[in-house]
Formats: C-alpha cells, sequence, structure tokens
C-alpha cells in the first residue's frame, strides 16, 4: 500500500515535472495539425497537440499530433517507416516521403539546437531509470514475501487443482498506470525496460519469429523477436496494446514494445509476461486433466474471448477486438491453470459508438487448420465486424476439443492431436482444408467417453454449435462463457454437496 502510494507520487511528480519543464516551448496541444489515418484523436481532418507528424508506414500514410510524452519518435526512422516532425501550425499538410526510404532518422529532434532542452531530456531519461530501479526494488522485496508464502514448484502430471501465483510483474503496469488512457507503459519506460533485458533462453520458435526467455531485474519476462517478414504483426500487437485497455487476466500481459535499428536491420521487440508452462498446444503434449480442470481451463479461454469481443463503452473506454488467429499454440497456460490468449498481431477492432472497423494491413493470413469454413470458401463478408468474431468461435471450438481429448474419463484419455489430423496431412494446404471443412462438411471426432460424463457432454454440446457452416448460427463468446460459468457454479455446488453428504 504504502510502496504504491510512493511510487504513485514519483510518477505524478514526474509528469508535473515534464509539464512544467516543457510550459516555455508549447501550451499542451495547442498546435493545429493535419489529420489522417489518425483514429481517435482526428476531428473534422485535424488534431491538437505539440509536434504535427507525418509517418509512412508500408504504404500506409498517416498524418497527426504528438503530445511531448511521444515526441522521441519524431527522430525514430527504419528501413520501410519514414516519420517527419514539424512545428508550425498545419506544417504536416504537405510533407511527402522520400522516393527511397533508407532507414537512417530524416528528422532531427525540432530542439536539437537548445542546449536546455536536451538537458530536460537527458535528466528525463535518469529520472526515469530511477524510477524504474526504485519500482523494481520495492517489487523484489514483495515478491521475496511472495515466495516464502508459495513455496511450491511446478510439476504437471494429471492436473487436478492447479495453483500457484502469476509472476508479480503485472503489478509494475498497474502501478505505473496511474491516470489517462489507461493503456500501455509510457512510451520513453517501455524503451528503457525493453533494453535493460538479457536474453536467456529461447523458447520457442513461430512462424515469423522467436519467443525468448529473458531477465528483467531478476524477473522472467517473454521476448518476442519477430522476423522483419512479420513486422505488419509487430506494428498491430503494438498498436493494440499501446491504444486499448486490455489488462485482463485470461488476456496474455504486456509490458514493453520496442523497436531498435542495428547495422541498417530492424530488430523488433514485444515483451510480455512468462509464462512457464508455454502454449496450450506445448502443455497438452505432456499434460492430462480432470473434467473440472478442463472446464476451468474452457471458461478461462471463454472468458479472454469475451474480454476480447466486447465494446466497453465508459471511461476505461475499449473498442471490440477479434483475434483471427486463435489456435492452443496461440493460448498460454498459467501456473493457476487458467489460460490466457497471446498474439494479436492479426486482429481486427471494431468501435459501433465511434463507427469504425479496423482490419489492418497484415498481409499474414490465419492458420489454416483453424480457419472457419467461411475463410475457406471465401464467402465471409469482411466488411462485417460479426464475421470475425463468428471466426473466432469456429476455432475456439477445435481447441475445446483439443482440451477434451487430453481429459480424463474413468481412466480414458486420447493422445493429444490436432484439429483434423485424421482428415489432412501435417501442413495442410488451402484447398486440402477447404475439401474436408467446406465439400465434406466433416467435423472433429468425439469419444464416447465425452458423453458419459456431464461437464464433458455439455462442452461438447458448445464445440458443436460453435461449428455450425452456418456462422450466424453460431454461440457468441458470451453466451458460451455464461454456460460454462454455471456448469462451473454447478460442479461446485454437487462438490460441496457430496462433501457434506459424506
Ligand atoms: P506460434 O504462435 O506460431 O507458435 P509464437 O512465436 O507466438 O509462435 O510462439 C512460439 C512459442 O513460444 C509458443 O508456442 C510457446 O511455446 C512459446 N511462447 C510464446 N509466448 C510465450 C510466453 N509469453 N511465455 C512462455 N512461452 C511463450
Ligand atoms: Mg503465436
Amino acid at each position: 500500500m504504502g510502496s504504491s502510494a510512493l511510487l504513485t507520487g514519483l510518477i505524478a511528480g514526474l509528469f508535473l515535472w515534464i509539464s512544467v519543464a516543457h510550459a516555455d516551448t508549447t501550451d499542451d496541444g495547442a498546435l493545429l495539425c493535419t489529420c489522417i489515418n489518425d483514429k481517435g484523436t482526428c476531428k473534422n481532418g485535424t488534431c491538437r497537440g505539440d509536434y504535427c507528424f507525418y509517418t509512412l508506414v508500408n504504404d500506409l500514410e498517416e498524418r497527426g499530433c504528438f503530445t511531448n510524452n511521444h515526441r522521441e519518435q519524431c527522430y525514430t526512422s527504419f528501413k520501410g517507416f519514414f516519420v517527419q516532425c514539424c512545428k508550425e501550425e498545419k506544417c504536416n499538410t504537405f510533407i511527402t516521403p522520400p522516393s527511397v526510404i533508407t532507414g537512417t532518422p530524416t528528422t532531427t529532434s525540432p530542439e536539437a539546437h537548445r542546449p536546455e532542452l536536451w538537458i530536460t531530456v537527458s535528466l528525463l531519461f535518469l529520472f526515469v531509470t530511477t524510477c524504474a530501479c526504485g519500482l523494481m526494488l520495492l517489487l523484489r522485496f514483495r515478491r521475496t514475501a511472495c515466495r516464502q508464502r508459495d513455496p511450491e514448484s511446478h510439476d504437471v502430471k494429471i492436473l487436478k487443482v492447479p495453483s500457484g501465483d502469476d509472476p508479480t510483474y503485472g503489478n509494475i503496469y498497474d502501478e505505473f498506470c496511474t491516470s489517462g488512457s489507461g493503456t500501455g507503459l509510457p512510451y520513453l519506460v517501455q524503451r528503457t525496460m525493453a533494453r535493460q533485458i538479457s536474453l536467456v533462453e529461447c523458447v520457442g520458435k513461430g512462424r515469423y519469429g522467436e519467443v525468448w526467455r529473458g531477465t528483467w531485474m531478476g524477473e522472467s519476462v517473454a521476448v518476442k523477436i519477430f522476423s522483419s517478414r512479420d513486422e505488419h504483426s509487430w506494428f498491430r500487437e503494438t498498436e493494440i496494446y499501446n491504444t486499448v485497455q486490455l489488462r485482463h487476466d485470461n488476456i496474455l500481459g504486456f509490458i514493453a514494445s520496442d523497436m531498435t535499428s542495428k547495422n541498417s536491420s530492424t530488430q523488433l521487440w514485444l515483451v510480455t509476461h512468462y509464462h512457464e508452462l508455454g502454449s496450450l498446444y506445448d502443455f497438452l503434449q505432456y499434460s492430462s486433466l480432470d473434467p473440472e480442470s478442463c472446464l476451468r481451463m474452457c471458461l478461462s479461454v471463454a472468458c479472454g474471448l469475451v474480454h476480447l469481443h466486447t465494446e466497453i463503452v465508459s471511461s476505461q473506454e475499449k473498442p471490440a477486438i477479434a483475434h483471427r488467429d486463435l489456435k492452443s499454440r496461440n493460448i498460454l497456460v498459467k501456473r493457476n491453470g487458467q489460460c490466457c490468449i497471446a498474439d494479436l498481431g492479426l486482429a481486427v477492432i471494431h468501435s459501433q459508438s465511434h463507427d469504425y472497423l479496423d482490419v489492418g494491413n497484415n498481409p499474414r493470413v490465419g492458420t489454416k487448420r483453424y480457419m472457419a469454413p467461411e475463410v475457406l470458401d471465401e464467402t465471409i463478408r469482411v466488411d462485417v465486424f460479426e464475421s470475425y468474431k463468428q471466426t473466432d468461435i469456429w476455432a475456439l471450438g477445435l481447441v475445446f476439443w483439443e482440451i477434451t481429448r487430453r481429459t480424463a474419463v474413468n481412466g480414458i484419455v486420447e493422445d493429444y492431436r490436432p484439429p483434423f489430423f485424421d482428415l489432412v496431412p501435417s501442413d495442410p494446404s488451402f484447398e486440402e482444408m477447404k475439401k474436408v471443412v467446406c465439400v465434406d462438411q466433416q467435423r472433429p471426432s468425439l469419444h464416447n467417453r465425452l458423453h458419459s460424463h456431464p461437464i464433458l457432454s455439455a462442452i461438447v454440446k458448445i464445440m458443436k454449435e460453435c461449428w455450425y457452416q452456418n456462422p450466424t448460427a453460431r454461440l457468441t463468446a458470451l453466451r458460451i462463457r455464461k454456460t460454462l460459468s454455471k456448469l462451473d457454479h454447478d460442479s461446485d455446488f454437487s462438490i460441496e454437496k457430496l462433501k457434506r453428504d459424506v
């Protein structure tokens, strides 16, 4: 309590100091700029900020405003990304990119000729770093106490009632984000943190990059290093985590995003919470579950998906998000037996209240094995947000199927297999998937034991309702979460009753 009050004071002081330090250069947000494609801030084609900017990122142009907090980005530049800032009324209206974007910085800081501001910036760096170190010391102190309370280490065979605390670095975020948009950590802090990480071991290779376990101030973090082929996913994920309020137990916790340019190559990092049990796909290879643990796992994924899919219209507003690449490899398992959803690189954002649908510009497509029939036969209505949610539900049914295969009933359990393992080869083509899912309308087979258990038969019913050919007939994430919560509640109740009867 004391530490968070102290920290809140420090942060508030920091921001007060920043605003005072810059009071002589700008009236906050006073400069009128041309605004194009900069969602959320544009009003009638203009916005107000401390700097006007122009960016070109993979052929997508933006014109808009920066605040003092993001001034750093004015002179960040790398291959394929052109940025220029200026500091006069609507000065970004006619900026155009050079014909070749080399990756050398395109703009010097507008204050480069003013040494007092450089001193201010350096002091700011020093201050942020000192705050981060102080914070770490405090957190280390608290963590030691937590460890003493929970000395259990992970050992998973048949997971009955999973237990264990998650890492505490979630608190860093909560304590820093005292006000404002309530989204990502301040940009400078993200950058500073990312550069203090030491990479320890590679824990996974995906289609487009590697995931490393790193340490930051003695705490494990996951560092996803995107290959340059997948820079769109990094941009998208960074954008979403920094603009949308996504803190949720069942969404992978974001820490920082960083881009560095070394010898003309760009390194793109996404730093998140580290989950030692790995992805759900990894976990199911070596673990089996009992029906109650299966239910809680399914419920946790459904809770994460409801949070993504739901638009929140309040002070903590959040647009609706559809994932578009839901699969067991993109879900991580936490020590408490719940899951969290990861990898938002393909996500689609929708706000009914602000009337926009943002499908991004990522050329990557979802994983073929998990594609819904309307994606495979290309009848999906790409301009309707609901369509994307419906494809997530299809994939959710497949994830439930993978979990239930590894759930034991009367000692019977199946080996891990990916969906449609018996119908398509290991790296199925679009056409092979289309034949199975659309032409033959096949669905994953369900073992008899699942029908004999009340919890599992209810989950089977949900799966079948996720797999309707007609996307509009499928259940919603909210309906699924409600049904599973009720089952969970009822099963707790019957266990209690059993205990009472004994
Ligand atoms: P893909 O989703 O294509 O498998 P990713 O690059 O997203 O590729 O992840 C690769 C692997 O790295 C995952 O399957 C998982 O085993 C591991 N991994 C990813 N994120 C984390 C994390 N936050 N904590 C621990 N392990 C992770
Ligand atoms: Mg992934």
